[in-house]
């Protein structure tokens, strides 16, 4: 019998969280939660706390230390310990008892948990794709440095290291990357006005959190995703292609030079890139449901429509563009979909917000540490509120 890996779940009560503790469910003999992360909800924490037992937990929000430790006692966990306040989470993924770190924190309060893990040495499962977006370069040295081994739970990236496994140095640097994305509720539309905060969370095919939800409606997500490609994999941004495909499943693919394409399917369900990141190389069921190809039918694909969603070439340019941009791009998109979502802007302004922000902040520097990220996306949010306080 081998020993059980202790996993740090950051991120615990999110979607992603909630669907790691469902596959640890399903395998207790192999996994154990060694401690949880969330960042202002209670409740939740203390139930997983109770089911799996675990040793640590961890609330962003420092003024819910006390509230978090005594519904902890009532709940006879007396002897869990509490930590609390904005760098939790990196103590957490930091543990030298934890083997293993989830981390699907979402935005940028992602950066210090995973430059932690990094630093560590863990077996580092990320979802959080805004550490890689700001950290980028930054962020795969830290990994190399700290002998850490990174397993993206993004499933187009999950598809993507599973289509390179095995591939030699020269055919990767032949091979092209092809990001499917599903096109969001509004594929199809020409015209993005009236569009509610109800109406951007709904997802045709995946359950996520709200902020992703919003992404993946405005397309940013996809942009997103092919700067997380590009550092993941080490492939520039011209070598990697997006191509919509509304049932998601095929969850990305890569080109060889000799015409071949491999792509990996499954139904869209989370857990299979949770699974194959806690498993890697070996594979276990994580609980979602097989495919079924003669049920599904047809598979369809389609070009993304690049006019009526912006965001998606403007994130590609700040890719190219390097320096500070893709800091700026995410921290303009966190704070325009926060806005979004509380109805302080519409839906369309969030591609207004983050266009002109990324004028106001041209030309910054590249970041040379994790420090000067985090000033680079001080900076970028401040210019993105003044903007925002304009368009509200
Ligand atoms: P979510 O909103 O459902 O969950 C976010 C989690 O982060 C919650 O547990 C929340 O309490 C916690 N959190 C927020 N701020 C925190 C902080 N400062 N410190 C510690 N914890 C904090 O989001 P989600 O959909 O689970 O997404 C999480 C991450 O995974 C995002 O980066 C997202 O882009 C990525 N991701 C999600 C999916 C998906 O299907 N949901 C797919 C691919 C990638
Ligand atoms: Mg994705």
């Amino acid at each position: 019998m081998h020993q059980k890996k202790k996993i740090a779940v950051l991120g615990a009560t999110g979607s992603i969280g909630r669907s790691t503790l469902d596959v640890v469910r399903l395998e207790r003999e192999r996994f154990e939660v060694h401690s949880l992360a969330g960042g202002s909800r209670i409740e939740p924490l203390v139930e997983a706390a109770r089911e799996f037992g675990v040793k640590r937990v961890a609330i962003a929000d420092a003024a819910k230390h006390d509230e978090l430790a005594r519904a902890l006692r009532e709940a006879g966990l007396g002897k869990t310990e509490v930590l609390a306040g904005e760098r939790a989470a990196a103590e957490l993924a930091a543990d030298p008892d934890a083997d293993m770190v989830l981390h699907a924190v979402v935005g940028a309060a992602g950066l210090r948990p995973a430059f932690a893990a990094a630093a560590a040495g863990k077996r580092l499962l990320l979802a959080n794709k805004e550490s890689v977006v700001c950290g980028g370069e930054l962020l795969m040295n830290a990994v190399k440095m700290g002998g850490a081994d990174l397993y993206p739970v993004d499933s187009e990236h999950s598809a993507i290291f599973q289509c390179l496994a095995g591939a030699g140095e020269e055919a990767r640097r032949g091979a092209r990357l092809i990001l499917t994305a599903s096109g969001g509720p509004f594929r199809g539309r020409r015209d993005l006005s009236g569009i509610t905060p109800a109406m951007a969370v709904k997802h045709p095919k995946w359950s996520m959190g709200r902020k992703i939800s919003v992404d993946s409606a405005t397309l940013m997500n996809k942009g997103l995703e092919v700067i997380e490609a590009s550092w993941l994999f080490g492939f520039p941004a011209d070598r990697i292609d997006v191509v919509v495909h509304p049932e998601s499943i095929v969850h990305s693919m890569v080109e060889y030079a000799d015409g071949s394409v491999i792509a990996q399917l499954a139904m869209p369900d989370m857990k299979t890139p949770i699974a194959l990141a806690m498993g890697w190389p070996e594979r276990i069921d994580g609980g979602t449901a097989k495919l079924s190809l003669a049920k599904i039918g047809s598979l369809t694909f389609e070009e993304p429509d690049r006019e009526v969603f912006p965001l998606l070439d403007i994130a590609c340019r700040a890719l190219r563009e390097g320096g500070a941009a893709t800091i700026v791009l995410n921290a303009a998109d966190e704070e325009a979909v926060a806005a979004f979502l509380d109805e302080r802007i519409g839906f369309t302004d969030i591609f207004r917000v983050v266009e002109e922000t990324l004028e106001d902040c041209a030309g910054l520097g590249a970041p040379r540490s994790l420090e000067e990220i985090f000033e680079a996306d001080r900076s970028a949010r401040r210019a993105a509120r003044l903007i925002i306080e304009r368009l509200a």
